[in-house]
């Protein structure tokens, strides 16, 4: 746990903050990967190889860029003490239609990206839908509303330990996670982070993703998600001015955090030390060497590249800026987070399984073992044909099924992972071949 610290990508502003008088502090994260590289001379360059390595596994390896669209499920965890922080269903509604238009690039200021960086904006193809069936299986708004003895959450920038997440467990005020391999879990709450901070959010990037790993071996798997202050949920929230600060009132903090949880670092790259010799591995995004301190000045230009020496993309979002001033994700951005999506998070886009009305109907399906190499086994309870389909979208193999155990060979599939899916396109499960 003590390691916990270092892998949260934690958004954190100065209480004091105004639209006249910005006080940013940066990212806790930040501060604490600076302790450790301090600590341990060969921490950062540790940390900048993995990023690498991940970079060129993508850039070199079997990723393909594909056209499926994936769709993930979310739960909003309301977790509230006053009624203020209980936000209606409206507002919750209407935060995922804004998520779902800054991923497909459907968001109304993508006419304000720069000429510059159009050849390189990316619909991301992935889309965000409130669960329709719960984590055990009964029909759900996606909606979980808790009131909680707690008047705050708080985030101690001082302790080794992430306080704050006591919002994900009930013994702790908070409420537990949905399974994290099938839901994005977001808790909103009213989050304190001391007297002279304001924490937007954070999240946790996806354990096993290899720009992050070494650092985030141990991140336990109920604590993954987002986690919101309850001011920045949505852009029709009648709170949003109670934290004082106007840049973050269009619901871009979260579109912000997601890019955290499915991989990305931040434009500057992240901790260590601002400067140009730090970059967030992306080839697309031009480097810089500090954030925009939440700003919107356009036309900085921090760092100078190589080739093709472009201003700094301040409109990325994941820079730290106003929330109408960010309007872009590249597409080295898209590959990091679909190959992070594919490769760490399978389950959350397997998710026609949730959506499925009558549980009762779904045919069992056993397959062993999983994964498999030659061969694999798989029984099902009645006669069905069956798909199998790559992530790519590719269906490599159907075939029908007996009533009964089926010994099939595997002699046909690559290495990988495979949805098998019954004629309706309904999930059954999931194979690994390796
Ligand atoms: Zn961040």
């Amino acid at each position: 746990m003590k390691n916990l610290l270092t892998l949260a990508f934690v958004c954190l502003i100065s209480g004091a903050v105004t639209a006249q008088n910005t006080n940013i502090m940066g990212c806790a994260h930040d501060m604490v990967l600076r302790k450790m590289a301090e600590n341990n001379p060969d921490f950062q360059d540790r940390c900048q190889t993995q990023h690498n390595d991940a970079i060129r596994s993508i850039k070199d390896g079997d990723y393909q860029r594909s056209s499926v669209v994936y769709q993930i499920p979310v739960v909003f965890h309301v977790v509230w003490n006053t009624p203020e922080q209980n936000l209606s269903d409206e507002v919750l509604q209407r935060q995922i239609e804004i998520l779902n238009e800054d991923y497909r690039r459907l968001n109304p200021n993508a006419v304000d990206t720069r000429d510059e960086f159009l050849p390189v904006a990316a619909d991301i193809e992935v889309e965000f839908y409130l669960a329709e069936v719960d984590n055990w299986g009964n029909p759900t708004d996606g909606i979980d509303r808790v009131e909680t003895e707690e008047p705050y959450f708080f985030f101690d920038i001082f302790s080794t330990e992430i306080t704050l997440d006591a919002v994900k467990f009930s013994d702790q005020g908070g409420v537990d996670a949905w399974n994290p391999d099938e839901f994005l879990n977001i808790w909103v709450c009213n989050i304190y982070a001391g007297e002279f901070a304001q924490l937007f959010g954070f999240a946790y990037p996806p354990e096993g993703a290899e720009n992050w790993e070494g650092l985030i071996d141990d991140v336990p798997e109920d604590v993954e998600g987002v986690v919101l202050h309850y001011t920045v949920v949505s852009d029709n929230n009648p709170q949003a001015t109670d934290d004082n600060f106007e840049g973050n009132d269009g619901g871009r903090v979260l579109t912000h955090e997601v890019g955290h949880y499915l991989g990305l670092r931040h434009t500057w790259g992240d901790g260590f030390f601002d400067g140009c010799a730090v970059d967030d591995g992306m080839e697309d995004t031009p480097n810089l060497s500090v954030n925009n301190a939440y700003t919107c000045i356009l036309g900085d230009n921090t760092c100078v590249d190589d080739e093709n020496d472009l201003p700094d993309m301040s409109e990325n979002y994941m820079d730290y800026n106003q929330d109408p001033c960010v309007n872009i994700f590249t597409n080295d951005q898209k590959d990091m987070m679909r190959f992070n999506l594919e490769e760490f998070r399978p389950e959350l886009i397997d998710g026609e399984f949730v959506g499925v009305n009558n549980v009762s109907d779904v045919p069992t399906i056993e397959v062993y073992p999983n994964p498999a190499s030659r061969f694999v086994t798989i029984a099902v309870d009645q006669n069905m044909l069956v798909s199998f389909t790559d992530l790519a979208g590719r269906t490599v193999e159907t075939m029908q099924l007996k009533a009964g155990t089926n010994q099939i060979q595997l002699e046909g599939f690559e290495t990988g992972v495979y949805l098998i899916q019954n004629n309706e396109g309904l999930l059954l499960d999931r194979l690994v071949v390796q």
